[in-house]
């Protein structure tokens, strides 16, 4: 079962995908994660990214498609990705359409996470004292919630025709969202 977690910055997507990874014994591929790992681990792709990325600005695809691309073909993961953070734009999920159907495989979840302005500001402000990311300060949440807006929930049109996607209160208490997925996915 392979599954994409979907919605703007702080709604909850991470924290769904953990639960995930254990409920179904799948893998998270959250872009953001591996990111923040290149820039962690200084590598040269972490080197090239850690602007755009502290100034909440999406990081080019060729980079983020080659980094996704090694998940998506590793056969230890292959029907058990819980994608979390990409696709972020109608080309990744052209490209994300292009990857499954090459390694013979497609997405049996969309799980739209909806949630308004004023919840995500007070998640992510929440999140910054927890996790210290250096992209949860509040300028740089909006200019994320904003790109978000402009480019990445207009894919929504691009999956929600397909009987596979569900849209989910995302401002719900984290339990309750977690018993709606499970619903949907009858485990
Ligand atoms: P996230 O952890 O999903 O909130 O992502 C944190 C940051 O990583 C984003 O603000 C972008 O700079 C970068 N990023 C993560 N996923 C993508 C993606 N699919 N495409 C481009 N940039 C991304």
């Amino acid at each position: 079962m392979n599954i994409i977690l979907f919605g703007p910055p702080g709604a909850g997507k991470g924290t769904q995908a953990k639960y995930l990874v254990k409920k179904i014994n799948g893998f998270q591929i959250s872009t953001g994660d591996i990111l923040r790992e290149e820039i962690k681990r200084d590598t040269d792709i972490g080197k090239k990214i850690i602007n755009n990325m502290n100034e909440g600005k999406f990081v080019n695809d060729e980079i983020v498609n080659s980094l996704l691309k090694i998940h998506v073909f590793d056969p230890n993961k292959k029907e058990k990705l819980i994608f979390d953070g990409y696709p972020r734009s109608l080309s990744q999920a052209k490209n994300l359409d292009i990857l499954l159907n090459e390694s013979n495989q497609k997405i049996d979840h969309i799980f739209f996470l909806n949630v308004n302005k004023e919840t995500i500001i007070k998640r992510i402000e929440k999140r910054k004292i927890l996790e210290k990311r250096s992209d949860d300060h509040l300028d740089t949440i909006l200019k994320r919630y904003y790109k978000y807006l402009e480019t990445t929930k207009p894919v929504l049109d691009y999956y929600s025709k397909n009987s596979n996607f569900h849209e989910i209160d995302g401002t719900m208490d984290i339990d309750q969202i977690t018993s709606k997925i499970e619903a949907f996915l009858n485990v």
